[in-house]
């Protein structure tokens, strides 16, 4: 094997989606596919959790809703965040975003209210502006109202609390309408931010929804990357780009197929690990594009064609992000398509 292995286990995120729902009983659960499912393949990923039960899905864009719908058929609900008018065609349900849009549209749809990220979503003014002339909402079936919290995986931030009174408040300018309102973290936040329909992304595909606790999630994803070659170098040769490592002994180093070109940051610089034949060992030397390089040193069996493992239980998503100053969600978006794909069924 020349290439990296990526092992999704769909049967984790099952079971992850299953035990969301009984966390949030108060409604339904949505999975959110949007970039792919993650990276993770929104094919296999959505036809598994509809095959499970899961109704309702929301993608980022058009063009994801319109793959989705090939692959899903005509039943569940497929929800578009952004992207109208084109989102309304092909059975998709737009998400609105703000008054012009609501005017434009007929047939059923979701409307988003901003309460704090600022980003998408009807505004306070425009919330005004329909609770004196409600003529915008003529022809709209709105199958939700729908907001985004912006620091729910904080869950002593102040915005939170902010934001749920905010939401209830704009409620009450509008038709009563099913609510739609948590994101993972805030599944976990229970109380006042559960809602009609949940919609969970990240704690599908194992991602810790409440960092800095133990991550409730069963893990989903793992990544073997195969070694192409061992060489044994002397103490005080470098290793890789600007030969920023240096070998303080004798030293085996290997060298596996998987860099940045694959989604692995060039910022972990040397500060991540592998795992060969049950071994932790250390990432040294820069990530190269196509290229990184492991200290075997002290994994003697190791040969070329091992499987080190980069992502699984030893190093999962969030522990290389941190390593690097990102979140578990972009290692997993940035994964890339050079990977072959292993899908375990649900
Ligand atoms: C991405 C997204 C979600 C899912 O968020 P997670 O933190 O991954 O659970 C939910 N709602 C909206 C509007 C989003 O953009």
């Amino acid at each position: 094997m020349s290439r990296g292995l990526l092992t999704i286990d769909l049967g984790a995120i099952v079971r992850n989606w299953r035990k969301l729902c009984a966390i949030h009983a108060s409604g339904a659960v949505a999975g959110v596919v949007k970039a792919n499912a993650y990276g993770l393949g929104a094919g296999p990923v959505a036809t598994a959790l509809r095959d499970a039960g899961c109704r309702h899905f929301f993608v980022a864009q058009p063009r994801e809703g319109i793959a989705l719908r090939k692959v899903l058929g005509p039943e569940p609900m497929i929800a578009v965040l952004g992207g109208f008018p084109r989102a309304r065609r092909h059975g998709l349900t737009p998400v609105l975003n703000s008054l012009e849009e609501l005017r434009a549209h007929q047939g059923q749809a979701i409307l988003q209210v901003d309460t704090g990220m600022s980003r998408l979503g009807l505004d306070a003014s425009e919330l005004e502006s329909l609770a004196r002339d409600p003529s915008p909402l003529e022809g709209t079936e709105l199958l939700y109202v729908m907001t985004h919290l912006a620091a729910a995986d904080e869950p002593g931030h102040p915005l939170n609390a902010v934001q749920a009174d905010r939401f209830a408040e704009a409620c009450l300018k509008l038709p009563r309408a099913r609510r739609s309102f948590a994101n993972s973290s805030g599944i976990f936040l229970g109380g006042r931010y559960a809602s009609d329909l949940a919609r969970p992304g990240c704690a599908l595909y194992g991602i810790n929804p409440t960092p800095g606790k133990p991550n409730p999630m069963e893990p989903v994803v793992r990544l073997e990357v195969p070694v192409l070659q061992l060489r044994t170098i002397a103490a005080g040769q470098t290793v890789g780009y600007g030969g920023t490592w240096m070998a303080a002994r004798p030293s085996r180093i290997a060298t596996i197929a998987a860099g940045y070109a694959d989604g692995l940051p060039r910022a972990i610089d040397g500060r991540a690990k592998g795992v060969i034949r049950g071994k932790a060992v250390p990432m040294v030397g820069r990530v190269s594009m196509d290229l990184i390089t492991l200290d075997v040193t002290d994994a003697p069996g190791a040969a070329v064609g091992d499987l080190v493992e980069i992502i699984g239980p030893a190093q999962d998503a969030d522990a290389l992000a941190r390593i690097c100053g990102t979140i578990g969600y972009e290692i997993l978006t940035s994964l890339g398509n050079r990977y072959e794909r292993r899908y375990l069924p649900a």
